[in-house]
């Protein structure tokens, strides 16, 4: 194949200082002899409108929407998921460009967080189908919107919804259509630590405890974690948190968002070529990167 039939996708957020993608779709792309190329592409807020079109002028494939761009891209898209419009979020662009003049270029969006979740969530041995359970998300932003689509399509009958900001969380439950009962609280150590007493599956979703600000957490030091819980934390970097560094002391099963995003990825990676992901291909790629990191 030559080089100007190489096939371009790629990421579109602010600022893009950390991402895996890059290095997990290449390996991807590389192992199954795809003659494809994902470039991380920084685009400031002001300019996503621009770049948007850009990428369906320079006969890009599709890309990868992170944040703060996931909800401000839905007005320049030709055709949205009913997944990714009911949660107002989309984190893949497929794009058609056809050869022949008559026909318009089309961009579809699309929300591969939510399946990619839930994937993540059953691989790494919790069925919300099965459990029956009460679960606990904590935080009501973009990724917040996608875990609670998930888990009231997979069968969870109570959701509570703690968040720093009661008015964030109201806008995003609000806007969910479910038949489960949906709470929403303000995020304290004591309602924190009382509705996952009653509940089996606790989600964190806020940037806290991430790389550099490692020393933080949502979980009271000192105030032991019920050790029937499960917790999945979507931060991967580190690779344990101080979160899940409590959950695993108090005998929870603790899942970080690696999975999550190999998972979302994943589905990126297959509505782009039609090719099934060489999962394990990516998985070691993006572990090799954050043991790079140190
Ligand atoms: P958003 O900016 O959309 O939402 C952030 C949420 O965190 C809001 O609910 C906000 O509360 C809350 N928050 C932020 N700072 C604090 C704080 N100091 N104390 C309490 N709450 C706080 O971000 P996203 O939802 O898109 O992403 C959140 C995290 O999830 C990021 O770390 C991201 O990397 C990770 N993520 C991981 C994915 C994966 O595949 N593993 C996929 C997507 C995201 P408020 O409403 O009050 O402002």
């Amino acid at each position: 194949m030559t080089e100007s039939q190489t096939q371009y996708v790629g990421l579109l957020g602010w600022p893009l200082d950390h991402s895996l993608s890059p290095v997990m779709h290449n390996a991807a792309f590389e192992a199954l002899d795809l003659n494809w190329r994902y470039l991380a592409m920084p685009v400031r807020p002001d300019q996503l409108a621009p770049a948007v079109h850009g990428l369906a002028a320079l006969g890009f494939r599709g890309a990868n929407i992170t944040i703060p761009h996931k909800q401000a891209v839905l007005p320049f898209i030709d055709w949205v998921s009913p997944d990714a419009q009911e949660i107002g979020a989309v984190n893949t662009l497929v794009i058609e460009n056809p050869p022949d003049l008559q026909s318009h270029v089309c961009c579809r969006g699309y929300n591969t967080d939510v399946p990619g979740f839930l994937q993540a969530l059953r691989w790494a041995g919790y069925d919300p189908a099965q459990e029956h359970g009460q679960a606990v998300v904590v935080g009501a932003g973009g990724s917040a919107r996608a875990v609670c689509r998930a888990l009231l399509d997979s069968g969870i009958r109570h959701l509570i919804v703690l968040n720093r900001s009661l008015e964030h969380a109201h806008q995003m439950t609000d806007g969910l259509k479910t038949t489960a009962t949906i709470t929403v609280l303000p995020l304290t150590n004591e309602i924190l630590v009382e509705t996952t007493r009653k509940s089996s599956l606790l989600v964190h979703t806020t940037p806290l405890g991430t790389w550099p600000r490692t020393d933080q957490s949502i979980w009271p030091e000192g105030t032991p974690m019920p050790g029937n819980l499960f917790v999945f934390d979507l931060v991967y970097n580190p690779v344990e948190t101080h979160l899940l560094e409590h959950a695993r002391r108090s005998g929870a099963r603790a899942i970080n968002g690696l999975e999550m995003l190999i998972r979302q990825g994943s589905l990126s990676f297959e509505l782009w070529t039609g090719h099934k992901p060489p999962l394990e291909v990516m998985r070691r790629a993006c572990q090799e990167k954050l043991n790079h990191r140190g």
